[in-house]
């Protein structure tokens, strides 16, 4: 079989549709090649060989071995150069490139091919000893780190040790044979680790490094960073190897990345950092602080490092028509690695560039109107899950500020939190409910748990392309970074900053926005809607065929709502009206009284509340829909279960202790859910009903007087399992209109509809929806049709869901996100059970997975009018109906 494909070559192999073989680094160096672009010469080996890799129990097929080696010769070549040879020397980076885009997880290593024989001969083509020695242990340190698995620590305390002993501050003042030295020092510390000498053949280092990029598939953090992004584990990765080019080729040579529109604002502007005299991962390492690659951004930043713009405007006007290029050809941001080599330009990799959620949201109106992309792509970019973080605060500008230090404003967004030092205590902390920030002097791949367990991160060194900033960018964590003042002392788990001492557990705020870092806990705000989102979000409701209402309970929800765009209230759960301090004595009067005489006193007492309420939520909905639905839970839920509370509710009811408790005791039950509850009470106490309806068609008499705009109540039963029930509280309701109708000479418009949250509901739902007089509409809650179908309570399935999900029984949290093919087929049988009697009954479902997704996917599917989620799930639900449109 074909394991190796060329780019950049005699000819290019794949192009940029080409990801699932090639892996996204692959297929885009090849595009790039296409597109006629410098591409340093170079194969992928492809993702079927990591499949084959493990297939063999990690060992790789025997017939890639010939491949590989003729791929060599070809590129070597074109270079002018030969693998391992000693006058010539071929030099390649080996790079893991997997289908997504797994930053830092996977690993690199660069000038591969050097041993002490071949580094003469790198001196005498580059006429440069430093730069063959700097290059050489450059790469004994990476291929002894990744391949050999020796700590990075100890090449770190060697090259420090020799700078102090020699009092030097930076790399840069080492000379060549100061690097001899440490050249042999690595050499000495890795034979003492691994009891055998760093190798010195060519061939044995380059097919350790292949197997070392497919092992690294299975390493822990690549897992992690899997697991949290949803990547299949049998995907693989491609693994390329490249000719080299140099960017530490002296003051000529350069190397960066850049992004071709701004990674945290969206705006079009290009966004790139480079170092000159450098290699490689110096500038995501943080090690030096890059300089800009534009002016403007120069200046704004008042450094005084020369731009690559006024340094070199001829090279600066190539890369800016290869980043036009690159995102016309992509019709996306991209994220783009160069290298200058003696005046050269090289461009390394492009891919679509992570990006803030704000940025994202520009990027995509401002490409849909300059017509790069259509509106329908524009809503297709933004993920909808991701609109949550719109609701995460910013600092109060009108707050009081102890600002500590400034940073750099590497990703959004304002967090509060108590200091930890170490990834692992953020992972506690987290998991005790505490927030935190993560304080490092710079994160690397094996931190990527702590900062998703972190509110926010702060880095003491890096750039606004650092690990820690992409990172955190694509995880919507708030970051601040390079905030050179932090002297942090990991291990005494201390933070100084100027004269003020910080302990882990101390509160700081960070504002990614601005670079801020501030004492203790500073006061947030939430966000406004920028335009951006409004103009996305008006293409998506022009997209979705779903409509989309909002679970709102109190006029403040309704008003939240209706910020949030919602079409209507697809739920009110009228009991959440009754559990404030001043209702609930009125209700408990009603639950104890002794018959129906006194349960009609303190129902005349509950009325004008109810109503009060429902004519406020009419009004601020102004004409929308709006679903009412009848008292829900068990009545027991109302009534005191300690001891004192008994005696001060007894005393408020004027009625004695043991009364009170004998009352509780009765309407305890073992299943409360499967119990007395939902319709169950209403026919029991059909009074119950009848103050209800009253004060829903009395309010919307009001509100439709009062705003103009006439209320179409719709009023549903839960918890129906029998089409007699639906009739017994359907002639309860409608025997209610016709009294005030005639009480207030009007005609009454509205709908009766029930709940289907049983699985007999949606099996009879023909039964339930048939004539005239059956259901008008249909509302799955599917919170209750989820515990019901699948026998597992909503409230105490936590440790069981736990459980199945270890034992890899559940991939999803079916509350979460819907059952499709269990409780999702009982919504289809509803569905088209229900609309072969009535072909154009409305059905919504209004449970937890209204806001969800992919449960959001499936309904638009199975052909439902609309979802009904809580308000701030809204833009989330607005947006993924659209996109299960498109
Ligand atoms: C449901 O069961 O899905 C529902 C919306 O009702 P509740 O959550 O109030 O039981
Ligand atoms: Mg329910």
């Amino acid at each position: 079989p074909r394991w190796v494909y060329l780019f950049g070559a005699d000819r290019t192999d794949g192009d940029a549709g080409m990801k699932t073989l090639l892996g996204g680094k692959g297929a885009n160096l090849a595009e790039m090649a296409n597109l006629g672009l410098p591409v340093p010469p170079g194969f992928t080996i492809s993702t079927d060989v990591c499949t084959a890799y493990y297939e063999a129990g990690r060992k790789l097929p025997e017939s890639l071995t010939p491949q590989v080696d003729e791929a060599l010769e070809t590129i070597g070549r074109i270079v002018g150069a030969k693998f391992g040879d000693t006058d010539n020397p071929l030099l390649v980076s080996v790079r893991s490139g997997a289908r997504a885009s797994m930053p830092g997880m996977m690993d690199t290593i660069l000038n591969l091919g050097l041993n002490d024989e071949t580094v003469e001969g790198l001196v005498r083509r580059s006429g440069d000893r430093r730069f063959a020695y700097d290059s050489y242990r450059r790469f004994i340190q990476m291929y002894a780190d990744i391949v050999l698995g020796v700590d990075h620590g100890v090449f770190e305390d060697i090259l420090e040790t020799f700078k102090n002993l020699n009092s030097m501050q930076l790399d840069t003042e080492l000379t060549a044979d100061d690097w001899l030295e440490i050249i042999e020092s690595y050499k000495a510390a890795i034979a003492d680790a691994i009891d055998r000498p760093f190798p010195q053949d060519t061939g044995e280092q380059l097919w350790g490094a292949i197997s070392a990029v497919f092992g690294s598939w299975q390493n822990a953090r690549a897992k992690t960073y899997r697991f949290l992004h949803g990547i299949p584990d049998d995907w693989g990765t491609a693994v390329n190897v490249q000719a080299m080019v140099f960017g530490n080729m002296g003051e000529t040579s350069a190397t960066g990345v850049a992004f071709t529109r701004n990674p945290s604002t969206g705006v079009k502007e290009i966004f790139g950092e480079f170092l000159v005299n450098a290699q490689g991962e110096d500038v995501v390492a943080g090690i030096r602080t890059p300089q800009h690659l534009t002016e403007a951004a120069r200046i704004e930043a008042g450094s005084n490092q020369p731009s690559l713009e006024a340094l070199t405007p001829g090279m600066f006007a190539e890369l800016v028509a290869v980043f036009d290029k690159l995102e016309t050809r992509y019709r996306d941001m991209q994220d783009i690695e160069f290298t200058i080599q003696d005046g050269k330009l090289w461009m390394l990799q492009t891919r679509s560039g992570k990006r803030t959620l704000e940025a994202a949201l520009r990027i995509a109106v401002e490409m849909a109107e300059e017509g790069l992309i259509s509106r329908e792509e524009a809503v297709m970019r933004v993920n909808a899950a991701d609109l949550d973080q719109l609701l995460h605060p910013t600092i109060d500008p009108d707050s009081e500020k102890n600002v500590l230090t400034n940073g750099l404003p590497a990703s959004p967004g304002a967090a509060v939190g108590e200091i930890v030092f170490h990834a692992e205590d953020a992972e506690a902390a987290k998991a005790k409910g505490i927030d935190v920030i993560l304080v490092r002097v710079e994160t690397s791949p094996e931190d990527i748990h702590g900062m998703h367990a972190a509110a926010g991160i702060l880095t003491a060194r890096g750039g606004m392309t650092s690990h820690a900033a992409v990172v955190a960018r694509g995880m919507g964590r708030p970051c601040v970074s390079g905030a050179s003042a932090l002297q942090i002392d990991a291990r005494a788990r201390t933070l100084k900053i100027g004269s003020t001492l910080l302990k882990e557990g101390d509160v700081i705020t960070i504002d990614g926005s601005t670079g801020q870092v501030l004492h203790g806990r500073v006061k947030m705000r939430q966000p406004e809607m920028s335009g951006n989102f409004g103009t996305l979000m008006s293409w998506a409701d022009e997209f979705r065929r779903l409509g989309v209402r909002a679970n709102a309970d109190t006029p403040r929800d309704a008003e939240q709502s209706r910020i949030f765009g919602a079409d209507g209230i697809g739920l009110c759960r009228t009991e959440h009206m009754f559990f404030e301090a001043d209702r609930i004595l009125a209700m408990r009067e009603m639950i104890c009284a002794e018959d129906e005489e006194g349960r009609r006193a303190a129902l005349d007492r509950i009325l004008p509340m109810q109503r009060g309420d429902f004519e406020q939520l009419f009004e601020t909905m102004a004409g929308l829909p709006i679903t009412i639905r009848l008292l829900d839970p068990p009545l027991h839920e109302f009534l005191p279960h300690e001891g004192s509370e008994l005696t001060s509710v007894a005393e408020a009811l004027d009625i004695s202790v043991e009364k009170l408790r004998a009352r509780v005791r009765e309407l305890s039950e073992f299943n409360p859910m499967l119990g007395f509850r939902g319709c169950r009470i209403a026919i029991r106490y059909p009074e119950i009903t009848e103050m209800q309806a009253r004060a829903v068609f009395e309010a919307a008499i009001a509100a439709g007087k009062k705003t103009g705009a006439p209320v179409k109540p719709e009023i549903m039963i839960p918890l129906v399992i029998y089409r007699r029930e639906f009739d017994i509280l359907a002639d309860v309701i409608r025997g209610i209109a016709r009294e005030v109708e005639a009480e207030h000479g009007v005609s009454l418009d509205y709908e009766i509809g029930t709940m289907v949250e049983l699985p007999r509901c949606a099996l009879k739902a023909d039964e339930i929806a048939a004539g005239e007089e059956g259901a008008a509409f249909f509302s799955f809650g599917t919170n209750d049709l989820t515990q019901t179908c699948l026998g597992l309570s909503r409230d105490d399935g936590g440790p069981i869901l736990q459980t199945y999900t270890s034992a890899g029984i559940l991939e999803m949290d079916p509350f979460v996100s819907i059952d499709v093919s269990g409780v999702g087929e009982l919504v289809q049988i509803g569905t088209e059970r229900g609309r072969r009697v009535k072909p154009d009954l409305k059905i919504g479902i209004c449970g937890e997975h209204a806001g969800d997704e992919a449960s959001i996917r499936f309904f638009h599917e199975a052909g439902l009018d609309y979802v009904s989620c809580s308000p701030y799930r809204l833009p989330v639900a607005r947006l993924a109906a659209a996109q299960a449109a498109l």
